[in-house]
C-alpha cells in the first residue's frame, strides 16, 4: 500500500464525540527488527489515547457517545466480560460527557482468581462510577442489557445500548477514520507497508478498518487479523458483515468482498481471555526489548501471530509490517499469576 496522495475519507455525516487528543503515532520498533533481522515492525499507538487508561474503543466511542448524545440520552449501557475494556472505556467516556453508565459483565472467561476478578479493568469501572451487574457466564449479557434499559425507559431515562466491544457499524466508522489516519501518516511519512496486522475480537476494529480502504478505493487485503475470540470462520464471516454494514453506512453503493477478510486463528488457543505460552512470550520480548506494554487477550496473542509469521518465512525479506497496538494494559493486572 501507500504512496498514494492524501487519501479523503468523509465521515463528517456522522454525530461524532471528541475523545482523542489527535491521531497516535506509528513508530519503528527497531531494536526489535533488529533481533528478528528479516522484517521491520512498526506500530501504531493506539494504546496512546489520554482518557481512561487508552485503548482502541476509545475511535468507536467517539461515534457511539455521538449518536448517544444526538439522541438525547442521559445512559448508556454495555455488555462484555468482566475484563472488558470497551466497558472500562465506555466508562470513562460516559464520565467525561456526563452519561450514566451501566456495564453489564458476564464471568464468561473461566478464571476465578482474586486479580482477575477484582484487579484491572474492573477496578477502573469502579473508579468512573459505573454501575457493574456481575453475571454467571451463561447469560445472554445483550438481553440482559435490553431489559435492564426497558425498566430504565419506564423510569423516564433515556438508554443508549451499545453491543459487544462497541461493535456496531456506528462504532466500527471509528477504524474505518483510523485507516484514513494511517495511510495519510504513511505517506507523509514516506513510509509503505506490505502488512497491517491487527488482534481480531468482536472484530470491529479489523471491519472498520477494513471499511475506510474500500471506501477509499484501495485494496483491503493487506489487513490480516489474527482471531482471540471465536474460530477463524466464525470471525471471518462476523468481521465481513461488519465491514459489508459500516461501508454501506459510508456510501450505499459500496460493497465489500469476502476475500477481504483475512482471518488466522493459530494463537486463539483454548479460547477467548485464556493464555497461551506463545502470548507470554510476545509479551514479555517487546516489553524487555522496546518498553511497550501489550495485553494478555488480544495484542499479546496477535504479536505472537507476527513473530510465528517472521519465524516461519510468511513475509518476504526486509517486509514492512504494521501492528496496531490497541491498549488494554489493565488486563495485565488481572493477569499478573501468569507472569
Ligand atoms: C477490543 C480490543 C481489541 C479487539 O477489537 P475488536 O474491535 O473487538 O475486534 C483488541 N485489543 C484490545 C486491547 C481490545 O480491548
Amino acid at each position: 500500500m501507500i504512496g498514494a496522495p492524501m487519501s479523503k475519507l468523509d465521515l463528517s455525516k456522522f454525530a461524532r464525540c471528541t475523545l482523542l487528543e489527535g491521531p497516535t503515532p506509528i513508530q519503528h520498533l527497531s531494536r526489535l527488527s533488529a533481533h528478528l533481522g528479516s522484517v521491520n515492525v512498526f506500530v501504531k499507538r493506539d494504546d496512546l489515547n489520554g482518557l481512561g487508561g487508552g485503548g482502541n474503543k476509545l475511535r468507536k466511542l467517539e461515534f457511539l457517545i455521538g449518536e448517544a448524545l444526538a439522541a438525547n440520552a442521559d445512559t448508556i449501557i454495555t455488555v462484555g466480560a468482566r475484563q472488558s475494556n470497551h466497558a472500562r472505556l465506555t466508562a470513562a467516556a460516559a464520565a467525561r460527557v456526563g452519561l450514566q453508565c451501566e456495564l453489564v459483565l458476564t464471568r464468561s472467561v473461566p478464571r476465578f482468581d482474586a486479580d482477575y476478578l477484582n484487579n484491572g479493568n474492573i477496578l477502573l469501572d469502579d473508579l468512573f462510577a459505573a454501575r457493574v451487574h456481575d453475571l454467571p457466564g451463561s447469560t445472554d449479557a445483550l438481553k440482559f442489557a435490553d431489559e435492564r434499559a426497558s425498566e430504565l425507559r419506564l423510569q423516564g431515562r433515556k438508554v443508549y445500548v451499545c453491543p459487544l466491544g462497541g461493535s456496531s457499524p456506528i462504532g466500527c466508522l471509528g477504524y474505518a477514520d483510523c485507516a484514513a489516519e494511517m495511510l495519510n501518516q504513511a505517506s507523509a511519512a514516506g513510509l509503505s507497508f506490505d502488512r497491517i496486522v491487527v488482534p481480531n475480537g468482536s472484530g470491529g476494529m479489523q471491519a472498520g478498518l477494513v471499511a475506510g480502504i474500500v471506501a477509499m478505493g484501495l485494496d483491503p487485503n493487506l489487513i490480516s487479523g489474527f482471531t482471540v475470540y471465536g474460530d477463524a470462520g466464525k470471525a471471518r464471516s462476523i468481521t465481513l458483515d461488519k465491514a459489508v454494514q459500516t461501508a454501506r453506512l459510508i456510501d450505499a453503493k459500496l460493497t465489500v468482498d469476502s476475500d477481504a477478510i483475512l482471518i488466522d486463528e493459530s494463537q486463539l488457543g483454548p479460547g477467548y481471555g485464556i493464555p497461551t505460552d506463545a502470548m507470554r512470550a510476545a509479551v514479555r520480548l517487546v516489553a524487555s526489548m522496546e518498553g511497550l506494554l501489550l495485553d494478555p487477550v488480544y495484542g499479546g496473542k496477535a504479536f505472537a501471530g507476527l513473530l510465528e509469521g517472521v519465524a516461519s518465512g510468511h513475509y518476504r525479506a526486509g517486509a514492512h509490517i504494521l501492528f496496531v497496538m490497541t491498549g488494554g494494559l489493565p488486563g495485565l493486572f488481572a493477569y499478573r499469576s501468569e507472569f
